[in-house]
């Protein structure tokens, strides 16, 4: 497993200048090395000997480490490659470019020792260093580190681990919706509150009109006005949902618990961004980055994710398999049974009997005895928690 991290940096703007010039020196001598076949289909014919006269060449007044010319030719063939595979498939617009000032940095060119990063500038003179012990947010629990990329103001790390796969004892489910999330973790129902997101996402809806309404006599001002708020409200959001989404790993993996999901993938996204409604679209957002945090940090872990195809989740009795239909509000009603039950927890209940092929015992036995009556307001068993972060 990789986990990559960003960590914010004062970086070595004559080292990020000089590499900058060097990739772009780089790319000019290696676009002279791609052929048009009468095909009309584009090769790069760069080899060995070309690359090793390349980096003579520009190895000459370069004071950093050797390295980083390396480093520079290497992503430079990939930029190239990269678009030669575009070009080939007829998607490529104009010839490659390189427009980010980013610095990759192979693990030959730093030590990490008693959690501090010491990354080689200039040979046996000069290095930056880091103290990652700073960063309580950064992982502790890995092997290794791969390979660093300094941008002009940040550092990203990636974090390497081998994983042992955990045979889970139990399974937990999730069901996204838009104010909240409802689980079924340890037989027991819990619902996290989003409102707090869903009020972030309201107030940027806000500023967003009001920002239109510039647009007609300063529009580049209001662009860059909603580029920045658009990329705040996405930094909250994650933040919200980093808190959440650890919180749970931390119990999962306390109980040894797997986790099912929702498969949003047979949700055509096609559809979905076609969809007029704004909080339909939200609540699938929110759900994918939900989704994607939990499986990332449960795998981190060992701990297996499953998928499920949810059609109908919340239209079926968990008790008879009879089918639901609305009763009101939230609740759904069994017309072949009479159980009635708030939507998101049959939604809970049917994803985790159909993911992990277990009947959650204790509850539908429960339930039983509950039919016809609201179930989580009298019933200790599916008593509902609410989280608030
Ligand atoms: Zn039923």
């Amino acid at each position: 497993m990789v986990k990559a991290y960003k960590i914010p940096i004062e970086s070595p703007r004559d080292l990020i200048e000089a590499y900058f010039e060097v990739k772009k020196k780089a790319l000019r001598e290696i676009l002279n090395h791609v052929t048009y076949s009468r095909t009309g289909k584009t090769h790069l014919n760069f080899r060995a000997d070309k690359r090793r006269e390349l980096r003579n060449k520009l190895l000459k007044d370069w004071r950093y480490s050797k390295h980083y010319i390396d480093s520079a030719i290497n992503s430079v063939i990939g930029l190239v490659k990269g678009w030669i595979k575009l070009y080939n498939r007829g998607k490529a617009k104009s010839s490659p470019e390189i427009t980010k000032k980013t610095v990759y940095i192979k693990n030959t060119l730093f030590s990490y020792k008693n959690g501090v990063l010491k990354i080689s500038i200039e040979p046996r003179r000069r290095y930056l260093e880091v103290d990652l012990r700073r960063y309580d947010y950064l992982p502790k629990d890995f092997d290794s580190i791969g390979g660093l990329i300094l941008t002009e103001s940040e550092l990203v790390i990636t974090f390497k681990k081998l994983v042992k796969e955990v045979k889970p004892k139990k399974w937990a489910s999730f069901d996204v919706n838009l104010t909240n999330i409802t689980t079924l973790i340890n037989e027991k129902i819990v619902r996290y509150d989003l409102r707090q997101l869903y009020h972030i996402h309201r107030v940027y809806e806000i500023k967003g009109r009001k920002i239109q309404q510039l647009a007609g006599h300063k529009p580049k001002t209001a662009k860059k006005l909603m580029k920045k708020y658009s990329r705040r409200e996405r930094s909250r959001a994650r933040d919200f949902m980093h808190k959440l989404t650890t919180e749970i790993t931390r119990e999962l993996s306390e109980l040894e618990s797997g986790a099912i999901l929702e498969n949003l993938k047979n949700i055509k996204s096609r559809v979905l961004r076609k969809s007029r409604n704004p909080n339909r679209k939200l609540s699938k957002w929110n759900a994918r980055m939900f989704q994607s945090m939990l499986e990332y940090k449960l795998k981190w872990l060992g701990l297996p994710v499953k998928y499920v195809n949810p059609k109908n989740s919340s239209k079926t009795c968990p008790l008879c398999s009879g089918r639901m239909a609305a009763y009101g509000g939230r609740l759904m009603k069994c017309l072949k049974c009479g159980l009635v039950l708030d939507r998101d927890i049959v939604a809970v209940l049917n994803l985790q009997m159909w993911g992990s092929g277990v009947t959650p015992k204790a509850l539908i036995e429960a339930s039983a005895s509950m039919m016809g009556k609201r179930l989580i307001d009298q019933n200790p068993q599916i008593s509902m928690k609410v989280y608030q972060l």
